[in-house]
């Protein structure tokens, strides 16, 4: 049994004979013509139904969304657009289809919002742009894994339930097995959440970094792809409570090399979907056109989308160090006429996504690498400048995106990286394992953490995160 895009892309082999799909309807055309689609790519299949082999019962029964099993002969099509096509001899509906109004103008190309969609857990797999990019995240996610094993890195899975509070203070969500009749008490009669997990506090993970550093100090390199877990209470288009991260952790790399990884990395990602997912990619690039379109003209952007990912990985990323960065936003008009939402007043601020925005957008138009933060604003595992006052991180940042990689060099001395978690307040004692790695043979080393939805985001041309997952999870959204 093939596939409709095995059929679409190979049809020589088959044509003139008899063959079965099964699949969708998309469109029923004056009661002759389906569009049949089975998901595995963005072309329909025309079915030409033949009016002498069926009855008036089988054909009321077709509209759009019936499922349907076809035998029919190949043939090569007389009509613009599509070179093959099926008459069919044989057509089965093959189960119930109880299709009112609401389905009707979902399915409908164009009439749908994205919101009304997000309500329609099963129908959005079903539109031409949910398959595109769920299509597209699937390339991605393949990508990821191909360029690490082609790089020698080996696949870690870190703990999706963890003790270690290491970084997420206050954007953790907690694991309970409570007996809700029996819950836990304090002697001050507050619920005991140190009882949580057979006895233990443990949280959900916000990363798993620190995990994979402890692997990499064994394996060399090593990266993690899985589901990451943030309490914040934030509805923005960037945001959710639940995402995947990818964390490539590699022993005796430096600053430099991570951000060489970094570039390398997004690059080649980016020239997998182009190369691979042409069809869904032009469907896309249309669909970004015409919502730019939409736009007062200031606001569209200047490239297409396909345009703009070979943009992305021809040329090299801007590297610009944050103090640097501060200057220009400083100096920008922007910040003197007081255009940001949030002022850009000192040395020492952390960045927004407007502030990253207008560095990527207005200022370099580039992809840009900002490293050597101030250590105030970043976590207590990054190395320490000879400055004392910055640390070895970077951020990778994106045209409509904004941060889509943080990562840094690793403090790996010991007793600087006690100094800093103390002056952090990071216990020293829950995270004995994790000091551990700076004991026994420690080497410098460097990671970073990459949201798969910022990148889906950015390849897809959305601009809503809760797009690009099948099952979006934000605030008071997880009924399915
Ligand atoms: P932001 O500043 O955008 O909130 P962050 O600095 O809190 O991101 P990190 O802790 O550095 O995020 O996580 C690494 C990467 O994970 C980010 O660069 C981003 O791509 C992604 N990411 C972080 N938080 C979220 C989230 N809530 N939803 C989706 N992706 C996220
Ligand atoms: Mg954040
Ligand atoms: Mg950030
Ligand atoms: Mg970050």
């Amino acid at each position: 049994r093939q596939t409709i895009k095995d059929l679409l892309a190979d049809y020589k082999k088959v044509l003139h004979h008899d063959i079965t799909v099964q699949g969708w309807v998309r469109a029923f055309r004056s009661n002759r013509f389906i569009a049949l689609n089975d998901g595995s790519t963005i072309n329909n299949l025309q079915v030409v139904v033949d009016f002498e082999n069926f009855d008036e019962e089988t054909i009321k029964k077709i509209n759009t969304a019936s499922s349907l099993k076809v035998v029919g002969e190949v043939v090569e099509s007389q009509g613009a657009g599509q070179t093959v096509e099926i008459i069919a001899k044989k057509i089965t509906v093959l189960g119930d289809n109880f299709f009112d109004e609401l389905q009707a103008t979902i399915l409908q190309p164009k009439k749908h919002s994205l919101e009304k969609l997000r309500e329609q857990a099963h129908l959005r797999f079903r539109t031409n742009l949910f398959g595109a990019v769920f299509r597209v995240r699937h390339a991605v996610s393949f990508a990821i894994h191909s360029f690490f094993n082609q790089n020698q890195f080996f696949y870690i899975n870190t703990p999706v339930i963890t003790g270690a509070d290491a970084e997420g203070a206050g954007e953790m969500f907690g694991v309970t097995n409570f007996d809700l009749d029996n819950i836990p008490k304090t002697e001050d009669g507050e619920i005991d959440f140190t009882q949580d997990f057979f006895g233990k506090k443990t949280n959900l993970t916000v990363s798993g970094q620190l995990e994979g550093e402890t692997a990499a100090m064994g394996l060399g390199r090593i990266y993690t792809f899985g589901p990451t877990f943030r309490a914040e209470n934030s509805n923005t288009t960037r945001h959710l409570a639940e995402f995947w991260m990818i964390e490539p952790e590699v022993a005796f790399n430096n600053l430099e090399d991570n951000i060489d990884l970094a570039e390398d990395f997004l690059k080649y990602v980016i020239k997998y979907v182009l190369d691979n997912c042409k069809d869904d990619l032009e469907f896309l690039d249309k669909r970004f056109e015409e919502e730019q379109k939409q736009k007062p003209e200031k606001e569209r952007a200047k490239e297409g989308l396909i345009e703009k990912l070979e943009n992305v990985i021809a040329k090299r990323f801007k590297r610009v160090s944050y103090t640097e960065a501060i200057e220009i936003l400083l100096n920008s008009k922007e910040n003197k006429k007081g255009k940001f939402q949030y002022p850009v007043e000192k040395w020492g601020t952390d960045l927004q996504s407007e502030h990253e925005r207008f560095l990527v957008e207005k200022h370099f138009e580039s992809p840009v690498v900002l490293f050597d933060y101030p250590k105030e604003i970043k976590a207590f595992y990054m190395k320490l400048n000879d400055d004392n006052k910055t640390v070895a991180a970077m951020d990778v940042l994106f045209p409509g995106i904004g941060e889509i990689i943080g990562g840094s060099e690793r403090e790996a001395r010991l007793d600087v990286l006690k100094t800093k978690m103390a002056e952090m307040h990071v216990d020293e004692h829950e995270l004995w394992w994790y000091l551990d790695t700076r004991r026994f043979g420690s080497v410098p080393h460097a990671g970073f953490g990459l949201g798969l939805e910022r990148l889906v985001l950015f390849v897809t041309g959305m601009t809503n995160i809760r797009d690009v997952i099948p099952f979006p999870r934000t605030p008071k959204n997880a009924e399915f």
